[in-house]
């Protein structure tokens, strides 16, 4: 059973569109609201989510509570028989582990394969250096830090318990020994998350040619840079080198979004990095398609180093419910959640969710 074979008995007339109520839950029912969809939030205990009441174009019609988003994975007839669509976004694949979500049999929007290629930062790397994207370098021995390094512990979400180190002596100060990690070189520059939409089944716009043909458009709806505590605010109360003297070491936890906009000058270069991750995706496991965000750094020399791609919705998209600067040159009002749906709503329209779902 697939995809294809779950579509085959929904009234694709009446889908109704969940995620979990976290994270762009709000983006994401507005949209599909603004297209006529269902929706439902699902929730693992007892939190409270009175707080959808505060926002009535985005409160979902339904809510399913469970004691485990585990459960989903059992729940897949009942939802199936709802004609739901899943919309991942990273709390709900936190919060059920890759090879859970991989795993439940109900469509979700996206491919769900590219977890196996994010999820592992080999295969990851693999994929963006072939698509033409410089990320940081890495280090493998610690020894051989002479450079400022961020330390990226495997599986903390959010930045949590990353640190700089500048030689191998504040790397053995700091590192939690026997927990795996990456050291990456920190770079120097100015972050700028990217978010990209690539719609399979657009043919106007900026369009993608793959080798076997058109692969769909791409665009960029917005673009946030993360506000993290306490590293945004450090320089507010002396130099990291005091506060480190003081026991106060930088920490990278997100806590927010900003709004941003980049030079016009390095738009060519957006796009080019956007479309080289989608043409590749196809090469490697089916396509990337959908929402996703390259996390860069742009050097003094105006270079992006990107340091991570997320293959859903972010949370940086969060800023952008009334559209944004680039969104706005679209269609007015135009937020990545309203895409999605739109996506959706097109597909359903000519008999293709099979090929925007997995
Ligand atoms: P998420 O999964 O939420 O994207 P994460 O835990 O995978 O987060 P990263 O996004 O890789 O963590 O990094 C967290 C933060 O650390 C970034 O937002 C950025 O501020 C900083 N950072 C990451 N890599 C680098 C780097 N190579 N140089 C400088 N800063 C970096």
């Amino acid at each position: 059973m697939g995809v294809e074979d779950w579509l085959a008995g929904y009234d694709t007339n009446d889908l109704c569109i969940a995620t979990a109520a976290s994270h762009s839950s709000l983006q994401i029912f507005h949209g599909a609201k603004k297209l006529g969809f269902r929706t439902m939030a699902i929730i693992a205990g007892d939190r409270d989510l009175r707080y959808y009441d505060a926002f009535p174009e985005a409160k979902p019609d339904t809510v399913l509570r469970l004691d485990s988003y585990h459960d989903l994975i059992d729940l897949a007839p009942e939802l199936r028989a709802q004609n739901v669509v899943i919309i991942p976004h990273g709390s709900l694949i936190e919060y059920m582990g890759a090879k859970d979500f991989t795993a439940i049999e109900v469509p979700v929007y996206g491919n769900r394969h590219v977890l196996d290629f994010e999820s592992h930062r080999g295969k990851e790397r693999a994929w963006l250096e072939e698509a033409g994207i410089t990320m940081p370098r890495e280090i493998t021995d610690p020894k051989d830090i002479v450079e400022p390094v961020i330390v990226k512990y495997h599986g903390a979400k959010g930045g949590k318990g990353f640190f700089i180190a500048k030689n191998y002596h504040e790397y053995k100060r700091q590192i939690q020994e026997g927990e795996p990690h990456t050291i990456q070189e920190f770079v120097m520059g100015t972050r700028y998350y990217l978010h990209y939409f690539h719609s399979r089944i657009e043919e106007g716009g900026f369009r993608l040619e793959g080798d076997d043909g058109p692969l769909g458009d791409l665009q960029m709806l917005s673009i946030d840079r993360r506000d993290e505590s306490n590293i945004d605010e450090l320089n507010r109360i002396g130099s990291i080198k005091e506060l480190q003297e003081a026991g106060i070491d930088p920490q990278f936890v997100v806590t927010g979004n900003i709004p941003m906009v980049i030079r016009e000058s390095l738009l060519p270069k957006v796009f080019q990095m956007g479309e080289g991750v989608v043409r590749e995706s196809y090469k490697r496991f089916g396509g990337l398609w959908g929402p996703f965000c390259l996390e860069t750094i742009v050097t003094p020399d105006l270079e992006f180093k990107v340091f991570e791609i997320s293959a859903r919705i972010v949370a940086g998209t969060n800023p952008f419910i009334q559209g944004s600067p680039y969104s706005e040159m679209v269609e007015p009002g135009l937020s990545t959640g309203k895409r999605i749906a739109q996506d959706l709503h097109k597909a359903a329209g000519q008999g293709t969710l099979g090929l925007v779902c997995t």
